[in-house]
């Protein structure tokens, strides 16, 4: 089944995208948690993280330096959370490997 991840990526359906390379794909979250909230991800069809190969480490490494850099470009200098779920029991919805990028406030913790 195509997610809906995969239909952004083929701009079947729209999002506001922040930042875009060969491998990478950063968007606004339909449902922000935060002043900010990004979805980062991987043009790769990964489901989930138990999904990843030893040949998806430099990919998933590219993407926490992608999100350096899209903190850097948004000025996010208070910091910011970056949370991914895996599975059921995380509350995962979309099965495409991603990363949440939360900010604009402080966050709790532990986390609900
Ligand atoms: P998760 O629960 O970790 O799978 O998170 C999936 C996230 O994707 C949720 O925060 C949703 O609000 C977000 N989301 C779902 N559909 C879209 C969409 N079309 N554009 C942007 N974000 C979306």
């Amino acid at each position: 089944m195509t997610t809906v991840f995969k239909k952004i990526i083929d701009r079947q359906i729209p999002a506001e995208i922040v930042y875009e390379d060969d491998q990478a794909l950063v968007f606004k979250d339909i449902r922000p948690q935060a002043p900010v909230h990004l979805i980062v991800i991987p043009k790769k069809e990964i489901p989930t993280v138990n999904d990843m190969t030893e040949a998806d480490e430099a990919l998933v490494g590219h993407l926490f330096v992608v999100m350096k850099k899209v903190a850097q470009q948004l000025n996010l200098a208070g910091g910011y959370r970056v949370v991914t779920n895996c599975g059921p029991d995380a509350g995962q919805e979309v099965m495409h490997l991603h990363f949440h990028m939360l900010a604009g406030r402080t966050f709790g913790w532990p986390p609900g």
